[in-house]
């Protein structure tokens, strides 16, 4: 595009555009806005507009399209979804009395991480802004902040991997960096589909915000700087409602990985994507959208602090036995609002005339949600009743000034109640005795002319008129009376007494809707003053609903409350998988044990495919997951340990983000386990190895098994199909086998998902591809081979568990070893059980550098 002939028009967009090279930038033009140049041929391609030009005349004719300022709102919201970013350049003066060019400035840059109108979809999710900095090699500072409802933490966080996973773990859309952040990170963010805004990218030309803070380690306040500072220069409005900046520490709560949180499908299921089917979905219970947020934040971050988890059940076990408390409760939530994003609201100076009411409605619950709490008589809520401030005078102050059904618009009148401000009054009074004296003027004037249709108008064009028909035109007389406007077939006039009173009523209205709009801009501020006091609240009625919730479905779906012990002992009586449970019904699910007493720290578990091996071991996760919630848990009784982090290697290994190969993600992750796991965590191995050659893998299993019983003593849970394995109990003391049992009944297969002690006997794989309608000759087949199998597999010892050995060596490869034809493993082969003393010796001898980083 040759710029020599820029009309001053293009001039001002394009030194605009420049400040905004990887926006897409909406240029106000009266009743659009409009995009120019590329711009436009992308923005009408992604938003279906149509393509025109400007100044099509001229040899470089201008892309251009345009979007009605209307339905501005839609259209940005599906660009920055898509990952783009908008910058909203506005008209700053009336065009009508500009001279020259009429002044233009970008008022918004909206951003995938700074999007705050995510609408109804949105209510119940955070929309993360994330800023990062490194101080030394591999040392972070993160800092996230939620624009709509002002939340705003940082953390240290050491090791690229760690930092990854916090940033999946908040599901950001964006991250801002500085200079620090080098490529290669930058590379990994985007392959996840985070977009990386540069700071360097915003001139901060604004000043920037204060924030308080408690933040004593440079490192933090530096990179709440970078988000604070990016928060300011792209939003260019007040920022009053962003929180005290507060430290967390990611140890603080109980560690899971990414990988683990989604294949526990625990806020997102697997397939869809959605929060059906999730965790999140069967606990899910709240009556407000910040209930709604705070139970995700939860169960991203369960807790490792026995007192605070005990408080938390001590609040759900008193709703639970509340049941009119609690309905209550339920009644009275619903009632309020999203207090979060109207606190947010009011700061960004965009609440309106209805939002100011949901504040008042919901902080006109306050005082009965306080009356049910202490109707509970537990002091156990003592701190949530200090929290319930109902800040009065903020409700008291709406309710003077704004009527009960407000109009959307703030600007155009209508919001003010009677009564409230004596100047108001009497423009208002001056507009309705205008209507009086209007109506009077009429009747005056028909008895004069003696035209009984004759009648007073108005519209927007030319004021206030006198109508009359052009056949009783004749009857008019010719003084007083001034043509304005002629129709088909009447005439409009107007007189010195209507223009006068025209005058009277136009600047009665007009002074009236200033005033008023004045008068909400005060109100407005006014509740600006209680933003923190407003934020504390909400996080108390959050809190209260979260609870509240998870009394009703521990109700719904006979949860217990589990016990804590400090020991490593755990024991859960009937245990369910709650979600599995939920879709397949109550009375088909099969409750489990899962006893591990001090002495067991690894249950070995066989049987064959399709069990339900892998939702036993889900089930147990999902239980600790609940219980450190301060949830109820799906079991007749359940008493564990306060676990650290949890470990799982379960499902379809899906690492979309290096493309590395399944079995080295499986490794990866196992290593991940062995590497960082300590006695007080829980690792979910699930068929480990199967991903490799038979041998290779079961010398892989049975090394991992041996190296988390003698150096790990994590609680484990590891399934397997390699039946050879199941012998390793009698070498490995913490070890026991279980499995799942099935029978077969007339040649087919029925599986009982009962857990039993011992091993499986049998693998039933074949039976397990019968039932997927595989070929009879081919399962015929499959049964001849595995006959021969099993027969060379009598005539050869198996591996020696390590234990067993002699040498302290890593298992040795068997010489004969074959790539294995099929799923059904050779049956077990018990090797000669070892003495208490050898299995002794082994906790020490261990000589696997594999897993040792
Ligand atoms: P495996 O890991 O042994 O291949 P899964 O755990 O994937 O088997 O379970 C297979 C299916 O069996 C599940 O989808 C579920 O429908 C059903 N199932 C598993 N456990 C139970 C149970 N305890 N009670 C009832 N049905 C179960």
């Amino acid at each position: 595009m040759t710029k020599t002939k820029m009309t001053p028009m293009m001039v001002q967009y394009q030194k605009i555009k420049d400040q905004y090279p990887d926006a897409f930038l909406f240029y106000r033009l009266g009743d659009f806005y409009e995009m120019f140049n590329e711009d436009a041929v992308k923005g009408s391609q992604l938003l279906e507009l149509t393509l025109t030009t400007r100044s099509h005349s001229a040899k470089n004719p201008i892309p251009m399209c345009g979007v009605p300022h209307k339905a501005v709102q839609n259209y940005i919201d599906i660009l920055v979804d898509q990952g783009y970013k908008v910058a909203i350049c506005e008209q700053m003066e009336d065009p009508k009395l500009a001279k020259g060019m009429v002044k233009r400035e970008v008022i918004q840059l909206v951003t995938p991480g700074t999007q705050t109108d995510t609408g109804a979809a949105g209510a119940k999710r955070n929309n993360y802004l994330t800023a990062l900095t490194m101080s030394t090699k591999s040392h972070y500072g993160l800092a996230y902040t939620d624009l709509s409802t002002g939340e705003l933490k940082a953390a240290e966080i050491t090791g690229d991997d760690p930092v990854m996973n916090e940033l999946m773990s908040l599901q950001t859309k964006e991250v801002v960096v500085d200079t620090t952040i080098d490529d290669d990170l930058k590379a990994r963010m985007k392959q996840l589909g985070l977009m990386i805004s540069n700071q360097a990218d915003v001139q901060a030309s604004a000043e920037v915000s204060y924030v308080e803070q408690d933040l004593t380690s440079d490192l933090l306040q530096q990179v709440v700087g970078v988000l604070v500072t990016y928060v300011t220069v792209t939003q260019k409005r007040s920022l009053a409602h962003l929180q005290r900046a507060v430290a967390y520490q990611p140890k603080a709560f109980l560690k899971m990985d990414h990988s683990s949180q989604s294949n526990l499908e625990i806020t997102q299921n697997l397939r869809t994507k959605k929060k059906s089917g999730t965790l999140l979905w069967l606990l899910d219970q709240t009556k407000t959208a910040m209930g709604g947020r705070l139970l995700k934040q939860w169960l991203d971050r369960p807790l490792i602090d026995r007192h605070q988890i005990e408080t938390r059940q001590a609040k759900v076990g008193a709703l639970l036995d509340h049941y009119f408390e609690r309905n209550n409760l339920q009644e009275e939530l619903v009632k309020v609002y999203d207090l979060e994003r109207l606190a947010g609201r009011v700061a960004f100076g965009s609440v309106n005339g209805r939002d100011l009411i949901q504040l008042q409605t919901s902080l006109e619950q306050v005082p009965q949600i306080q009356h049910t709490i202490e109707e509970l008589g537990e002091p156990v809520f003592d701190d949530t009743l200090a929290g319930l401030d109902p800040v009065d005078d903020v409700a008291d102050a709406i309710r003077e000034a704004i009527v009960p059904e407000p109009p959307i618009s703030v600007s155009d009148g209508g919001v003010i109640r009677d009564g409230f401000n004596a100047q108001l009054d009497e423009y208002r009074d001056a507009m309705r005795n205008g209507k009086t004296w209007l109506a009077e003027m009429e009747a005056h004037e028909r008895a004069v002319t003696g035209i009984n249709n004759l009648k007073i108008g108005y519209n927007h064009v030319f004021g206030y008129y006198i109508e009359v028909t052009k056949v009783n035109l004749d009857k008019l007389p010719a003084d007083r009376y001034e043509r304005k406007q002629t129709l088909a077939n009447a005439e409009r006039f107007s007189t010195p007494e209507l223009k006068e009173k025209e005058r009277l009523i136009l600047e009665a209205e007009e002074k009236s809707v200033a005033l008023e709009y004045k008068l909400f801009v005060d109100l407005r501020e006014q509740v600006k003053a209680a933003i923190t006091r407003l934020q504390k609240l909400a996080a108390t009625i959050a809190a209260l609903d979260v609870l509240q919730s998870f009394a009703v479905v521990s109700e719904d779906y006979h949860f217990v409350k589990p016990t804590l012990v400090s020991g490593h002992a755990l024991k859960i009586v009937q245990g369910r998988h709650p979600v599995v449970e939920k879709v397949l019904g109550r009375q088909s699910y099969v409750p489990n044990d899962v006893t591990m007493d001090t002495d067991t720290n690894i249950l070995l578990i066989t049987g064959p495919n399709m069990s339900g091996k892998s939702t036993y071991m889900r089930q147990l996760a999902l239980t600790v997951i609940m219980a450190q919630m301060g949830c109820f848990v799906p079991a007749e009784s359940a008493s564990m340990p306060v676990f650290d982090q949890i470990f799982t290697r379960i499902g379809a290994a899906d690492d979309l983000i290096s493309g590395q190969s399944t079995f080295m993600v499986e490794m990866q992750e196992a290593n991940r386990a062995l590497s960082q796991a300590t006695a007080n965590s829980l690792i979910l191995f699930d068929e480990i190895g199967r991903g490799t050659a038979t041998y290779d893998g079961m010398a892989l299993a049975q090394a991992i098994i041996e190296f988390v019983h003698n150096r790990v003593h994590a609680k484990t849970l590891f399934s397997t199909h390699y039946h050879e394995l199941t012998a390793l109990d009698q070498s490995l003391k913490q070890l026991r086998n279980v499995h799942v049992g099935a029978v077969e009944r007339d040649g087919d297969l029925v599986f009982l998902h009962q857990m039993q002690p011992g091993p499986a006997d049998k693998s039933y794989g074949i039976h397990v591809a019968k039932l997927a309608g595989m070929p009879t000759k081919l399962l015929d087949r499959a049964e001849v081979i595995l006959e021969q199998l099993e027969q060379t597999a009598e005539d050869q010892p198996a591996v020696a568990p390590e234990a067993a050995q002699t040498a302290p060596q890593a298992p040795e490869r068997p010489a004969e070893a074959e790539v294995a034809a099929s799923s059904a493993a050779p049956a077990p082969v018990q090797s000669a059980a070892p003495t208490e003393e050898a299995a002794a010796a082994v906790a020490t001898d261990q000589q696997l550098s594999l897993f040792t980083d």
